[in-house]
């Protein structure tokens, strides 16, 4: 049993601030210690359920958040920068199971903590088949593409909320309140991590019976950005088609091919930031 985690920072219980998740500094570090503590949480209850390796994929900032170390399990760390798979780096070696931890909400969608849509100065609302996406949803092309089901998933509630139209078998847990993006009421670690320990253990248990992403193909995924100019900019990327003054749209029936045409869009995008 090979559990895959993909793990972002900013829906991690007791984060509200970009000083958190942004190196260096003391916010940083305490930042950090509470990411390795739900990483962690994930893994150990993933053991309990039975499963025998565990892949990390560092998914946030200069992806190299924590010290390998101090990974339980013997995880594998997928660590630094320029993944071709960014958030899901790994999943192609496959997986039985995906866990996605410390997730947050989507840009456009209600107030969450710190929400972002992969580049908060560039993306401004994304939608999948019509319907508002965040970075779960996104991701999920990758499970899809890999015949992985999404096991867990985890971040406050908005997150949960968002994750329902594409990852309706996934274990939730919800471990902070957002009441805006800078703002929560937030469970105790100790609280988060043993629920979410718990949920991991379920889903390892249910693993087998889990169903894929909800993501019917072909699928069409709207990309909606700041400005023209970086709407002109992602579509120099293969796949990516103007459709707006601000829109690009990438579609098919091969979510892995959309996957990295969506990844291509946020990292040439970054050429037109700047106001
Ligand atoms: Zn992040």
């Amino acid at each position: 049993m090979k559990v895959f985690i993909s793990f972002d920072m900013e829906g991690v219980a007791g984060i509200v601030d970009w000083s958190q998740c942004i190196p260096p500094g003391q916010p940083y570090e305490e930042g950090r210690r509470l990411l390795l503590g739900e990483v962690n949480a994930a893994i150990d209850g993933a053991l309990a359920a039975g499963a025998t390796e565990i892949v990390c994929n560092d998914s946030h900032g200069a992806m190299n958040n924590l010290d390998p170390e101090l990974l339980h399990g013997q995880a594998t760390y997928v660590s630094g920068r320029h993944k071709p798979l960014y958030m899901m780096q790994g999943l192609e070696a496959g997986a039985d199971v995906v866990f996605m931890v410390g997730y947050h909400g989507s840009i456009s969608g209600e107030s969450s903590i710190l929400s972002h849509t992969y580049n908060p100065s560039v993306v401004s609302h994304v939608t999948l088949n019509g319907v508002r996406v965040g970075e779960s949803g996104i991701n999920a092309l990758v499970a899809l593409a890999c015949g992985v089901p999404i096991g867990l998933i985890t971040g406050d509630r908005q997150t949960a909320a968002e994750a329902d139209p594409f990852l309706a078998d996934a274990e939730r847990v919800v471990v902070k309140e957002s009441f805006t993006r800078f703002g929560a009421v937030n469970q105790h670690p100790e609280v988060a991590r043993a629920r979410i320990a718990e949920a991991a253990r379920r889903a390892v248990e249910r693993a087998a019976n889990l169903r894929r992403p909800a993501i019917p193909l072909p699928a069409t995924l709207e990309v909606h950005l700041q400005t023209a100019d970086m709407a002109e900019v992602a579509s120099w990327v293969r796949g990516a088609e103007r459709t707006g003054v601000r829109t690009v749209t990438i579609g098919g029936d091969d979510p892995m091919a959309m996957f990295r045409s969506f990844v291509a869009v946020t990292y040439i995008t970054r050429q037109s930031e700047g106001r």
